[in-house]
Formats: structure tokens, sequence, C-alpha cells
């Protein structure tokens, strides 16, 4: 069944008396083309998680690449749709339950061994940074994340230094994975439309970080610190959030060639890691 089909949509609908739930996000793919694209970015072929399958439009092309398909879906009315539309696809398996209470990385050692897998989603916008955020923190063993969010979260985890779309969010995805844009989507191309435009973003998991800091948690406690005031200085901001005296980290920061007058958006990944290693040697 051509699942992008209107008039199959509004069968299913009909069939199951199916409404829209607007607090879950529930704004339905109707395009085969992007589908196609978020397909042929996951690299998904030993086994992919996908959150919020919907009717199963991306479930569907998903089990066709990939060897097995893990769908976490919070809707419990869309079990029984799932189990109709999916039915010729015997690589498929419905987690009813909300994805963010879910533990992964159990799901991934009991359903495919621990492989390295990867995350495909058009994911639900009103929980779209929270996802993001549990997916790379639970330090997964993934190969990559390729999901549909609003195009202005795609911009910011994208984001370079000294721009103003520049935040922890875009520090946070870049240490950890390499973000790039797919392609944008018209919110035309969904059911119901959204109110926002949207874009397939995909994150390749690295290896390694780019840089290199002796203290993750002190980077990231520094990147909190840089961007929790945006109009303050750097001085001002790590004074406050470290309870820290401005003469002696004015001296730190110069030490590492960081004017205390800069502000935290102008920030580097390299220059957040020296920060971070020049206030674990104060704190010591
Ligand atoms: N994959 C389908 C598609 O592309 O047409 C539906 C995508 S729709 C944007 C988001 C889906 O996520 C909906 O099916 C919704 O019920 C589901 N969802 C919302 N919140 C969720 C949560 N916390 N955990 C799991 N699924 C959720």
């Amino acid at each position: 069944m051509e699942l992008t089909s209107m008039k199959n949509i509004k069968e299913i609908q009909q069939k199951f008396g199916f409404t829209f739930k607007k607090g879950l996000g529930q704004n339905f793919l109707t395009s085969a083309a992007v589908i196609d694209k978020i397909v042929d970015a996951a690299d998904c072929e030993n086994g992919v998680i996908e959150i919020g399958p919907g009717f199963g439009v991306l479930t569907h092309a998903l089990s066709e690449k990939s060897k097995k398909v893990v769908s976490v879906e919070i809707d419990e009315r869309l079990v029984e749709v799932l189990e109709y539309t999916l039915s010729d696809c015997d690589n498929v398996k419905i987690i009813n339950a909300d994805v963010l209470k879910t533990d992964l990385k159990k799901i991934i050692r009991d359903e495919f061994g621990g492989v390295k897998i990867s995350v495909a989603a058009n994911l639900p916008y009103y929980i779209t940074t929270p996802i993001i955020i549990k997916l790379i923190e639970d330090k997964l063993p993934l190969d990559s994340i390729v999901v549909m969010v609003q195009k202005e979260v795609a911009q910011r985890i994208c984001a370079m230094p000294s721009t103003k779309d520049y935040g922890a969010i875009s520090v946070l995805c870049q240490y950890y994975a390499e973000p790039s844009v797919v392609t944008e989507v018209k919110a035309s191309l969904f059911v119901p439309p959204p109110k926002v435009d949207s874009a397939v973003l995909k994150l390749k998991l690295r290896d390694r970080p780019p840089v290199i800091t002796n203290d993750e948690t002190m980077f990231f406690k520094c990147v909190k610190a840089a961007f929790s005031k945006r109009r303050k200085t750097l001085l001002n901001c790590l004074s406050s959030f470290f309870g820290m005296d401005k003469g002696l980290l004015t001296e730190a920061m110069e030490r590492i060639n960081i004017a205390p007058s800069r502000r935290g958006e102008t920030l580097t990944l390299q220059e957040f890691a020296a920060l971070a290693d020049m206030l674990c040697c104060l704190q010591r």
C-alpha cells in the first residue's frame, strides 16, 4: 500500500477512526522523494531504530533496506494501524512506548546484538531537541542519526561560531558528530502541514571527538556557562557560573589567548577545550 498517497491516508483514517493528535506532533509525510532521501542517508543496513512510525510510511521503506527495524511509537491507537499497514514486513518490531523513557541501549543489545546501528525518524517536533540530546548523551552504539526536524533546529545544530544560530546544542552535536542537512522540506509535504518548514538532518557519529580535552564534564560545564547569558562577556558568565574571582580568571584566560571580553558564542570547540583544561587546573 502506497502510504504517501492522500487517498490511502484518508482510507486508513476512516478504517480505524483515526484523527491526528497535534499534541503528539502527528504530521505525517506524504512525499515518496523525501522518504527516499531519508532512507538513502541512513546507514541502516545492520539495523535501525525509528522514532514515531505513525502509519508506517518510513518504517516500510526502512524495512526494505535494513535487516531489522525497531520502531518506538507512543500512540497506542497506532499499534493496530501499523499491524495492518506493515503486515507484509516481517523484520519490523513495534514498541508502544515514549522514546524519552525508553532504554535504547537495552533495545540495541537485545534486538540487534549490540552491533552499531542507526536511528532514522520524522521526529515529533514538540520534543525534537530532548530526543536528539538523549540519542547523543546516552552514548549509544550508533553510526548515524537521520532525522526530520524543524529547519531552524537543523540550522542551529550545524551553525558555526560567531553566528546567531550557534549555541550549546551546536557544540554538543558537533563534538560527538558531523552534522549536515540532507534536504529541506516544505510544510505542504506533510498532513496536516506543520507551521514551520523542515529539514532532514544527518548526524554522522564520530569515532572520537574533534578536539581533545582532559575533562569532558568540565568542557560541557564551560559550554553551559558560556551560553547561560548571551549578552554578557565570557568573563562574567564564567565567574558567576563557577563562583570564581574575576582577576584570577582574567589572568588565566589571557594565558590561553582567550580575551575575557569575548562572548561565549564566538568560541570554537578548540577554545572550549582549552578553557575547560585551564579551569580544571585552576580548581585543583
Ligand atoms: N513517521 C511518520 C511519518 O513520517 O509520517 C510519523 C511522524 S510524526 C511527525 C511523529 C510520530 O511520533 C507520531 O506518530 C507520534 O505519535 C509519535 N510520537 C510522538 N511523541 C512520541 C514519543 N514521546 N515517543 C515515541 N513516539 C512519539
